[in-house]
């Protein structure tokens, strides 16, 4: 997709973020935008970053690394928005300031040790599986605390929030009932004395579901790249 055209759809993108944190009478500082660039040429994520945008998500550990490395004189923030493969944490732990999908105290053993002292801790959220569906990914609500506690006693990690994936639905109403499962997770956290500041949850088709239900991060891909191929 030509530069003009990302240009247009960021704006239009921030403009849905605000009319619905308007809406939900949240303030639009507190919401941030991901733009997802899986599949999407360096030269793309370039045009956006031209447009102001500095937060990019990747699925693929590879794929990522090419165009963070082609790309890496400019102050860009990768997160890791993908599953985690036991043999791609050490690159995970080495190129992202953030990784949304962890779900299992082995994967976060791996980071921290991995993770360089040099750098800042790693920023993480957890990925729930609300949906109960085994192919989304993510842990259970029920093994939520445990795998909260272990995050937080790594050194080299940020226990940041919750991520969820939710099966895309077209009905609002049903939307928001997904989000808001994982808005009262971290809630029940909360009252556990663990400090949560992140939600990640909201994709290009139900963004203003999220933000309904207190999204702080909204993961957008085809909204501003177009669909993917
Ligand atoms: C691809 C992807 C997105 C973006 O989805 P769009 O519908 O293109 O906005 C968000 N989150 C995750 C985890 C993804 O894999």
């Amino acid at each position: 997709m030509n530069s003009a055209q990302i240009r247009e759809n960021l704006a239009e993108v921030q403009r849905r973020i605000a009319s619905a944190a308007a809406q939900a009478g949240r303030p639009v500082s507190e919401i941030a935008l991901l733009a997802v660039s899986k599949t999407r040429t360096a030269a793309e994520v370039l045009a956006a970053y031209h447009a102001g945008q500095l937060a990019f998500g990747e699925n693929y550990v590879n794929e990522a690394l090419d165009k963070i490395a082609a790309l890496s004189d400019l102050p860009l923030e990768w997160h890791y928005i993908g599953a985690i493969q036991s043999n791609k944490t050490r690159l995970i732990a080495e190129h992202f300031s953030w990784v949304h999908t962890l779900a299992s105290v082995k994967h976060a053993k791996r980071l921290d040790k991995q993770r360089s002292r040099d750098k800042p801790p790693m920023n993480v959220c957890i990925q729930v599986n609300t949906s109960h569906e085994e192919s989304k990914g993510g842990i259970a609500a029920a093994e939520l605390p445990t795998l909260a506690r272990e995050v937080m006693s790594c050194a080299a990690l940020r226990l940041r929030g919750l991520m969820a994936l939710p099966a895309p639905v077209d009905d609002y109403a049903q939307q928001r009932r997904n989000f808001s499962q994982l808005r009262r997770l971290r809630e029940q956290l909360q009252q556990q004395g663990i400090e949560l500041d992140t939600l990640s949850m909201g994709m290009s088709a139900d963004l203003e579901a999220a933000i309904a239900e207190g999204a702080t991060i909204v993961r957008i891909g085809t909204a501003i790249f177009g669909p993917r191929d």
